[in-house]
């Protein structure tokens, strides 16, 4: 199976096998490089094959996420990492919610591990702190009345588990 792997996957204790391929980003090997030197810890980067999403991919991944409304959530890796594991038709492993809402929604696999999951399907809108108005999407500030907008989960949609990729 064809893995790709997130930078905190790579910290929060998962460990790599012999029986599946894995790949990332750059910009994940350049992120667990600094994360790992701060904390004065090694982990084993050189396991992973480094894949260079391309752009059409990356695109599709920002038009679904502010579709989503996950969009303000997401890094420029994250996207990466979607739109690579999109390409390569591999598992995304991640515990990231908002990465996980933008796979389900591209009909990309991907598996968390020792941590949480969403269950659901979350389609985001914005609300105003001010005058509570309700929003599609994220402004600078309320159209209204000028106060911040905060995220709150509009719809949720049940997910079918068994949907999500047990292969190994
Ligand atoms: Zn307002």
């Amino acid at each position: 199976m064809k893995i790709v792997v997130d930078t905190s996957s790579l910290f929060y204790g998962f460990q790599f096998d012999g029986n599946n391929e894995y790949i990332t980003t750059d910009s994940v090997i350049e992120e667990v490089r600094n994360r790992s030197m701060k904390r004065g810890i090694g982990l084993r980067t050189e396991l992973m094959k480094i894949f260079r999403p391309s752009s059409g991919e990356v695109a599709e991944v920002e038009k679904v996420a502010r579709l989503s409304g996950d969009f303000d959530q997401l890094s420029t890796t994250d996207i990466e990492l979607i739109a690579l594991a999109k390409g390569q038709e591999a598992v995304l492993l991640t515990n990231d919610l908002a990465i996980q809402n933008v796979c389900r929604r591209m009909g990309i696999n991907y598996q968390s591990f020792g941590g949480k999951s969403i269950d659901t399907e979350i389609e985001w809108g914005y609300r105003c702190v001010g005058c509570h108005r309700r929003f599609n999407r994220l402004y600078e500030e309320c159209p209204h009345c000028g106060n911040e907008l905060k995220r709150y989960p509009k719809k949720r949609k049940p997910i079918t588990l068994a949907k999500q990729s047990q292969k190994s």
